[in-house]
């Protein structure tokens, strides 16, 4: 079956055909390394994980670019309050970046360019707006000229007459209300200090926006597949990012525009300027699972706002951890009937169509996590009933891994884990003790397995074990 995807452009749902046949070429707004990511920025990057694993899952190969904002009004002015160099200042917050994702089990994307190594790529640009006539230079600095970009408001819904010609704005973020002639580059400025460039639009740095054009058709040509962010970047980020790039090559910039929904907290957006933000650290320094957060974070449909609670926190924690339980079940039951149970296998194939027929309809993950509740009660009952042969467990736990190539949350328990040789005499020797009633001895056993880390559990068909949880 084909995925169909809301579309920002139009504003409806489309059929996802790539340009090629197999590959799909994305482009995701990365971080600014001036501080810290809050969860909220984790739940787009999170929701753009899931789009890239979903696409892989159905077979196209990912080609992945997500950029990395090392220079802007925020790093100049922290490396400057610090008293380091621009680069060491960002350096500390780009790896802090990767930590966290990595923590978060977000696969990397292929490239993650920066934008103080672009500048070259982002001159040309200007210069060639400049050559066409769509910029121009005023006081040092050089704007992009809306009233000369017909569909200019396309993404955003905004309309022609809402603009104010001819004013200009500096600032890279603003409002719907005051659409202007935006900065491509930025002329020097004292507080700039030691950042600038010398180039041939002159001395200074560039805009935020021409950054992701510049970058974006690089490395996946001037028309591409996808192009993602939180919704609060389509406008003016991603309008402005159009405007550039169609008006410097004449060709469609990006075909699926796909945005996702804010991470509120009480009712408000979490932001840094709000200060009603918690950091992935802040969360796993309280003693937080980080696949709990991503669950969270993915529990909701990616285009609706989603309420951060440290209850719902909580909740995520006992969802992922019962999840997790019944995987260890599948995986540690030494005793199961030799009879294959058909009604879970059915149910299997049921479920595993539900889950994708969820994700295809525009990656609805509520839908999608709920075919996956379903499978792990049928087989907690199927558990509890004795009515799980080795081949069901093992036809549950593919199914599952597979899923996973998706969700991305069960790390620990998709790792082949297998019985140490030692353990497995021990768990026998304790099973002959317990028919013959010898408890002391049974109890004696648990203890030596227990010390290295192995907890038996007596179901009535047999002994299940598990490794204690770090
Ligand atoms: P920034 O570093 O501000 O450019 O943001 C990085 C990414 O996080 C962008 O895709 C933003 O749209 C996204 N983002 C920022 N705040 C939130 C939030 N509260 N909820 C969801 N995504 C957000
Ligand atoms: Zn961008």
């Amino acid at each position: 079956m084909a995925l169909r995807i809301m579309n920002t452009l139009g504003r409806r749902m489309q059929k996802f055909v790539p340009l090629k046949k197999k590959t799909v070429r994305m482009y995701t707004c990365g971080p600014t390394v001036w501080d810290y990511a809050h969860i909220g920025n984790f739940r787009t990057y999170v929701f753009q994980d899931i789009l890239r694993r979903y696409l892989e899952y159905k077979g196209y190969k990912v080609i992945q670019v997500t950029n990395i904002t090392d220079v802007d009004d925020k790093t100049i002015r922290q490396s400057k309050a610090t008293g380091v160099s621009l680069r060491e200042y960002t350096k500390k917050y780009e790896e802090a970046y990767f930590e966290d994702i990595a923590a978060l089990n977000i696969e990397k994307a292929e490239r993650y360019p920066r934008a103080t190594e672009h500048i070259n790529e982002m001159v040309a640009l200007v210069k060639r707006l400049v050559r066409k006539g769509v910029a121009y230079e005023a006081e040092g600095s050089v704007y992009f000229d809306i009233s000369k970009f017909k569909t200019y408001g396309k993404l955003s819904g905004m309309r022609l007459e809402q603009l104010k010609s001819g004013a200009r704005i500096d600032s890279d973020e603003y409002g719907k209300d005051e659409a202007r002639d935006f900065v491509l580059w930025k002329g020097w400025r004292p507080e700039d200090g030691e950042v600038f460039w010398e180039t041939a639009v002159g001395k200074g740095r560039p805009g935020w926006h021409i950054e992701c054009s510049a970058m974006s058709m690089k490395y996946l040509g001037a028309t591409f597949d996808i192009h993602s962010g939180g919704e609060d970047l389509i406008f003016p980020h991603h309008e402005n990012e159009i405007a550039q790039s169609e008006a410097a090559t004449g060709k469609r910039f990006v075909r699926y525009w796909l945005h996702s929904g804010m991470l509120l907290v009480g009712g408000r957006k979490m932001a840094k300027s709000l200060g009603n933000f918690f950091t992935l650290r802040d969360l796993l320094s309280k003693g937080h699972d980080p696949l709990a957060v991503r669950y969270l974070l993915m529990s909701a449909h990616y285009r609706a706002p989603l309420n951060f609670t440290e209850e719902a926190l909580g909740d995520a924690t006992k969802a992922i951890e019962a999840l997790r339980e019944t995987l260890r079940r599948v995986k540690t039951f030494t005793a199961t009937t030799k009879r294959d149970n058909v009604e879970l296998r059915k149910l299997l194939s049921r479920e595993q169509l539900e889950f994708e027929r969820a994700m295809d309809d525009d990656l609805n993950m509520p839908r999608a996590l709920a075919a996956l509740h379903r499978i792990t009660r049928a087989v907690n009952r199927a558990i509890d009933q004795c009515k799980i042969s080795g081949e069901d467990a093992k036809a549950t736990h593919r199914l599952v891994s597979r899923l996973d190539k998706v969700l991305g949350i069960f790390a620990e328990e998709m790792k082949p884990d297998f019985l140490p040789p030692e353990a497995e005499l021990l768990i026998r020797e304790r099973d002959e003790a317990r028919a013959k009633r010898d408890w002391a001895t049974a109890d004696r056993l648990r203890e030596q397995l227990s010390a290295m880390g192995i907890v038996v559990e007596d179901t009535p068909t047999g002994t299940v074990w598990k490794r204690r949880s770090r």
